[in-house]
C-alpha cells in the first residue's frame, strides 16, 4: 500500500489500540475457564439491552441464528411466508428458510434502500386476504399464511417503522427487524413522539456482532433484542438446546450461544460504540458536503428526518459504476457493493418463480450502488482523496 491508499475499512488499528483491554478479557476466562455462558455473557446482555432501550438480549452465536431463532421464538411455522426485500445480505432469507418458512420480497424505497412501506401495504392487500376465522392473512397464490415482516435497516438506517408496525398490527404479523448492520440507529416515531432506538421497535430485533460491523466481536457472535417476555424465554431455550436447565431439555433447540469471551471483547467496544458512530456521521456528513459539488453524477445517500444512521457504509449511486470502482482501485481506494446481485435473481434462488423486473427499484440500485471507505478514524484527508478520484472518475467516464 502507498501512502496514499484508502482502504475500504480497518479493523487493525482498533485492535491495535484496545489489545490491552481484549488481552485482559481472554485472561480472565483463561483463570475461570469461563467460556460458555456465565457471567461475562449476562454482564454483555444487560449491557447490550440498555443500549437499545428494549428489556431483553439474548446472546446468539451470529446474526443469521440470532434472526432464525426470533422468528421461532415469535411463533413463525412452517409452510409460512415471511416478507422481507431482495436488497440485503443473504443471511436474512437464510434465517427465514432455515425456520421452515418461505421467504417472499417487497421492493425497497428508491433513496432509502429500505422496504417500502406502500409496497408493503399493496402486497399484503392485493397479493393477500384475511381470513377472519383464522385470524390470518392469506397470499393468495399459495395460500399460505403471511407470518412475518423482515425490514432491514440497511446500511445502518433503520426502516420505516411507524407503518410496518402498523401493517402488523392489522394483519396480524409479527414485526422481526434485522438490525445487523444497524447497531445504535434511531427512528422517529409519530404515534408517540419520540426517537427509537434500533432493536426496540419490532416484535424481537436480531443483530450481528460480525467483526466488519460498527460493533464486531472478534469471531462470530450475535444477539436477539426484544420486550416480549414470551420471545425472550423461547429464544433462550432455543439457543441452548432447549434447556431450561441443565439437562432438562423443554423443546429441541439448538447450539446457538453466545462464546463468553467474544461476550468480553464485546463489553469492551461496546462502551465505544456512541463514539465510533458519531464519527461515522461526521465521515458521512462531510462525504455529503465534498460531494455536493458532482449535481446529478453522484447520488449521495438520504437519510430522511425520522432517521438517524450510524452508517454501517457510506453508499453512493454512480452510472458508470464499474468505471468508477475501477479508477478508484486504480488510485488505490478500495470500495464494496452491497450488493451486487439482488436475492431474487441469486443463483440460490432460481426456480422460484422470480424474473428480472420483479422489484426494479432494488435491481436498479444493484447496479448503480457503490459503497465507500467508511470507518471510525478515516481521516479527513484521505475523504478528500476519495471524492476527488470519484468526481475525477463520474466526470471523465460522461464521455463513454
Ligand atoms: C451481517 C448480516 C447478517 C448476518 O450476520 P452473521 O453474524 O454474519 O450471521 C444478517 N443480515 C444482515 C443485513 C447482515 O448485514
Amino acid at each position: 500500500m502507498t501512502d496514499k491508499a484508502v482502504p475500504f475499512f480497518d479493523l487493525v488499528t482498533v485492535h491495535r489500540e484496545l489489545e490491552g483491554e481484549l488481552v485482559e478479557v481472554l485472561r480472565s476466562a483463561l483463570r475461570t475457564a469461563g467460556f460458555i455462558g456465565g457471567p461475562m455473557v449476562q454482564a454483555f446482555e444487560e449491557e447490550f439491552a440498555r443500549f437499545c432501550h428494549a428489556q431483553h438480549c439474548i446472546g446468539a452465536s451470529s446474526g443469521t441464528d440470532a434472526l432464525r431463532f426470533a422468528l421461532v421464538a415469535a411463533g413463525v411455522q412452517q409452510g409460512d411466508i415471511v416478507i422481507t426485500v431482495p436488497n440485503t445480505f443473504i443471511a436474512t432469507t437464510e434465517a427465514i428458510s432455515q425456520v421452515g418458512a418461505r421467504p417472499d420480497f417487497v421492493d425497497v424505497d428508491a433513496s432509502t434502500y429500505t422496504i417500502d412501506p406502500e409496497k408493503l401495504r399493496a402486497y399484503l392487500n392485493e397479493q393477500c386476504s384475511w381470513n377472519a376465522e383464522l385470524q390470518r392473512t392469506i397470499h393468495h397464490e399459495t395460500g399460505k399464511p403471511v407470518a412475518a415482516v423482515v425490514p432491514v435497516h440497511l446500511y445502518g438506517q433503520m426502516a420505516d417503522m411507524d407503518p410496518i408496525r402498523e401493517f402488523g398490527a392489522q394483519f396480524n404479523l409479527k414485526v422481526i427487524e434485522d438490525a445487523c448492520q444497524a447497531q445504535g440507529a434511531e427512528y422517529y416515531s409519530h404515534r408517540d413522539e419520540q426517537w427509537h432506538k434500533a432493536g426496540s421497535l419490532g416484535h424481537a430485533a436480531a443483530f450481528s456482532f460480525y467483526p466488519g460491523k460498527n460493533l464486531g466481536a472478534c469471531g462470530e457472535a450475535g444477539a436477539i433484542t426484544t420486550s416480549d417476555e414470551h420471545i425472550a424465554q423461547a429464544s433462550r431455550l432455543l439457543r441452548d438446546h432447549g434447556q431450561s436447565k441443565k439437562y432438562y431439555h423443554d423443546i429441541e433447540g439448538y447450539n446457538g450461544r453466545l462464546d463468553a469471551i467474544q461476550a468480553g471483547f464485546l463489553r469492551v467496544k461496546l462502551q465505544r460504540l456512541h463514539g465510533w458512530n458519531e464519527q461515522r456521521r461526521e465521515i458521512a456528513e462531510r462525504y455529503n458536503k465534498l460531494l455536493s459539488t458532482s449535481g446529478s453524477l453522484v447520488q449521495p445517500p438520504v437519510q430522511p428526518g425520522w432517521s438517524r444512521s450510524v452508517y454501517h457504509q457510506y453508499v453512493i449511486q454512480v452510472e458508470n459504476r464499474a468505471g468508477v470502482q475501477q479508477h478508484l482501485s486504480k488510485a488505490g481506494i478500495g470500495t464494496g457493493i452491497h450488493y451486487p446481485i439482488p436475492l431474487h435473481l441469486t443463483q440460490a434462488y432460481r426456480g422460484r418463480g422470480f424474473h428480472g423486473g420483479d422489484f426494479p427499484i432494488a435491481e436498479q440500485a444493484a447496479n448503480r450502488i457503490l459503497s465507500l471507505p467508511m470507518f471510525p478514524g478515516l481521516t479527513p484527508n484521505q475523504q478528500e482523496r476519495v471524492v476527488v478520484e470519484v468526481l475525477a472518475a463520474v466526470r471523465g467516464s460522461m464521455g463513454d
